[in-house]
């Protein structure tokens, strides 16, 4: 069993710079970097409003700059993903082992109760991990619609990821589903290669920044679907066809249509991973970690209980002392690599203020 002092749980840009921060205070931490090695900026274009980068920076790109930068001063990465958690003593104990019932996506989308039963089995194996403390920076996975026809034709017409399988839909007419700032990039992203890229939009007018707003309104290849939700994908062995249901401003009234479709992709927001943390941290109803400063009632209370002279102790510690949290998976409000960057920055440093006061 392997001893960290500061295990850092997802790769990310909050995961990242906590990892350069920890390493900068030779704290040696290991960077858990699952899967999805980098998170969500590995699968987007342009990134233009990271500062310091005035022409704008490819999202791989930034995530491989910060990796780099967190090695080059001590982080270590490890491939694997974390299964499985304790944090009810110290040291925590870590798992990775994965029963043969199920891959890590799979395990990343489980409910909480379906998770509870599944961790039970991985705990029956002995940790691989003893550690000091914990950050955990596992972000958010995008959420999917559930209509019929959306699991059948996944990988077939239908996707999560406009940047990644935008190519494959080359002169193509393709429908991007939602409105805010995902969906705006995916649009664009489409545009370079579809004939006619479709926004399905349930309301009258877009969340998204007003700057990505007015590219895809003004874009000559896009068509808006307003008030409108989609209802089914049909095909055969690949999508052909939507149905989509429309509602009247003035009447309310519905109208159903049956469109041809090359392609669908799903752009309606994130769910925050954290399920493999149930019944060990408080996270909300949406599956958001609660920390010391969360932006919500909860967040306000734990914070009060936590005041030392006037201010919060430790602001990114979740309900366990030795765990922290930072990125999408704790941000109800701005996420922003940015702002996932920021946390993981806090962090950093309250592990290393928690360690300093905490450990003989
Ligand atoms: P989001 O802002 O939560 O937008 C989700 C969109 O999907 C909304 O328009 C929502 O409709 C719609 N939607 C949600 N559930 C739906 C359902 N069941 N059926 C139909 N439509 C549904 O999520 P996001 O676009 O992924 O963005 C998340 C965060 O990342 C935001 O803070 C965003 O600014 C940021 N982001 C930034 C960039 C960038 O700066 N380049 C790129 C991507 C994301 P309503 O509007 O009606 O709620």
């Amino acid at each position: 069993m392997k001893k960290i002092k500061v295990a850092i749980i997802g790769s990310g840009p909050a995961g990242y710079t906590a990892g350069i921060y920890a390493a900068r205070a030779k704290l040696k931490p290991t960077i858990f970097a699952g899967e999805e090695i980098g998170g969500q900026l590995m699968f987007t274009t342009e990134v233009e409003n990271f500062p310091g980068f005035p022409k704008a920076i490819r999202g791989p790109v930034l995530m491989d700059r910060m990796r780099e930068q967190a090695e080059h001063f001590g982080a270590e990465l490890e491939p694997h993903f974390i299964t499985a958690v304790d944090f009810s003593h110290q040291p925590f104990r870590l798992w990775t082992q994965l029963p043969s019932s199920v891959s890590a996506p799979e395990l990343i989308r489980l409910k909480q109760t379906d998770y509870s039963v599944l961790a039970k089995q991985i705990k029956q194996q002995p940790a691989d991990y003893l550690v000091d403390s914990v950050i955990i920076a596992t972000g958010a996975v995008p959420i999917r619609l559930h209509v019929p026809g959306e699991d059948k034709f996944m990988g077939r017409g239908v996707s999560v990821c406009a940047v990644c399988d935008a190519a494959f839909f080359k002169d193509k007419n393709v429908y991007v589903i939602g409105g805010g700032d995902s969906a705006m990039e995916d649009t664009l992203a489409l545009t370079k290669f579809a004939r006619q890229v479709n926004v399905v939009h349930r309301r009258a007018n877009f969340r998204a920044s007003k700057i990505m707003c007015e590219r895809v309104l003004h874009h000559p290849k896009v068509k808006i679907f307003w008030n409108s939700q989609l209802t089914e994908i049909m095909g055969e062995t690949v999508v052909n066809k939507i149905r989509i249901v429309t509602k009247d401003e003035k009447t309310d009234q519905l109208k159903e249509r049956v469109l041809d479709a090359d392609g669908v992709f799903l752009a309606i927001g994130h769910r925050p991973v954290s399920g493999i943390f149930t019944n060990e941290i408080q996270i909300d109803d949406h599956g958001y970690i609660l920390t010391r400063k969360s932006l919500s009632a909860a967040g306000l209370q734990l914070g009060l209980t936590a005041v030392d002279k006037g201010v919060i102790a430790y602001p990114s510690m979740t309900t366990s002392a030795g765990v922290f949290a930072a990125g999408d998976v704790v941000d109800v409000r701005y996420k922003q690599a940015i702002t996932a960057a920021a946390q993981g920055c806090e962090a950093a440093l309250d592990v290393e203020r928690w360690l300093e006061n905490n450990q003989s």
